[in-house]
């Protein structure tokens, strides 16, 4: 793309949306990624992030859904399994499995090669911070911005995402949050208290002068997002072959970070499954596909 291409493009977006270097990532990733970015927005459902749950739900007639309980083990019963949750021993014929790839290698050990744990617990995650810098006035009531990218690599931070256009729901009415993602690499050398003040700094930077705000948040993960790097799709997709019958595997680490891309993943996953064992049910037509709710 050139220097300005990158500067302009590449930096900026893939800074926001990933926080890590490009040499850290496939190269299939970014060119994927660079076909869509006139696509890209932000939006979030009119009742927040949760309401994308209470949709699958919705869509899914006779769902039995038990929440905080962990699959604790998962062991072969004839020709499926038993997954053991909560002190209960739920007999299944198949299964998509969509916590994090640690937990999955765990869950399989028993079951899977240990070239297929291996490869699980090899996927990277980068150290991630996000921020909310909240008003209770909003200091920039008619601001014609509703995200700002830092287009050079000199600056801490990579997005300033003013809450009051993402969802205007997220805040009360007459406040303000701006939503602060900082870059992977300066976290290393940065405390909570550093990464507090950049942010306030950075929401002033960006939108211009503001009084002291009311409360600052400061969400800080040392395994925050799945990072693609080289290598990283034909390693997870060598996967599919090497599962046992009936077991499929989900999550955004099969595509990228992102809502979105973790409903794909287990929509693709949910499908394998109907394709595989269809088959397997006297009556039922084969080619089975999910219904997007
Ligand atoms: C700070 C931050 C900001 C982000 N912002 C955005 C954003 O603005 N927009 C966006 O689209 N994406 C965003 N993302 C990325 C997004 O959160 C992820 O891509 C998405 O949540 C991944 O979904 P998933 O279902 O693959 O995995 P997860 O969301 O990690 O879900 C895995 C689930 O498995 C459960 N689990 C773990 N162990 C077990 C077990 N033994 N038994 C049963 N369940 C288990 C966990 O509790 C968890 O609920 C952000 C991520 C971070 C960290």
């Amino acid at each position: 793309l050139g220097d300005k291409g990158t500067d302009y493009i590449t930096v900026p977006y893939m800074g926001f949306l990933y926080a890590v270097p490009m040499t850290w990532l496939s190269t299939s990733l970014f060119q994927a990624i660079v076909q869509q970015f006139y696509k890209l927005s932000l939006s979030v459902p009119p009742r927040g992030m949760g309401q994308i749950c209470d949709w699958l739900i919705e869509g899914t007639p006779g769902l039995a859904l038990h929440l905080s309980s962990p699959a604790e083990s998962i062991t072969r019963s004839g020709a499926g399994y038993t997954v053991h949750s909560s002190g209960q021993a739920y007999e299944v014929d198949a299964m998509v499995l969509a916590p994090e790839p640690g937990v999955s290698a765990d869950l399989l050990q028993d079951l899977v090669s240990g070239a297929v744990t291996a490869k699980l617990r090899g996927c990277r995650y980068s150290e991630y911070a996000h921020v909310q810098v909240c008003y209770e006035k909003n200091p920039w009531p008619n601001s014609a911005v509703s995200l700002a990218l830092p287009a050079n690599q000199n600056a801490g931070w990579g997005a300033a995402v003013l809450q009051s256009h993402r969802h205007p729901h997220a805040v009360p009415e007459g406040g303000e949050a701006v939503g602060v993602y900082f870059y992977t690499r300066p976290l290393a050398h940065m405390t909570d208290e550093d990464i507090t003040l950049a942010a306030v700094n950075a929401v002033t930077e960006a939108y211009g002068p503001a009084p002291e705000p009311r409360f600052v948040q400061v969400f800080h993960y040392k395994r925050g997002l799945s990072i693609a790097g080289p290598g990283h799709y034909a390693t997870m997709n060598s996967l599919h072959t090497e599962l046992p019958d009936g077991i499929f595997l989900a999550g955004y680490y099969f595509a990228h970070a992102g809502v979105e891309a973790a409903i794909f993943s287990g929509e693709l996953a949910a499908n394998r499954l109907a394709r595989e064992s269809v088959w397997k049910v006297p009556g039922v037509v084969p080619g089975l596909k999910i219904r997007r709710g």
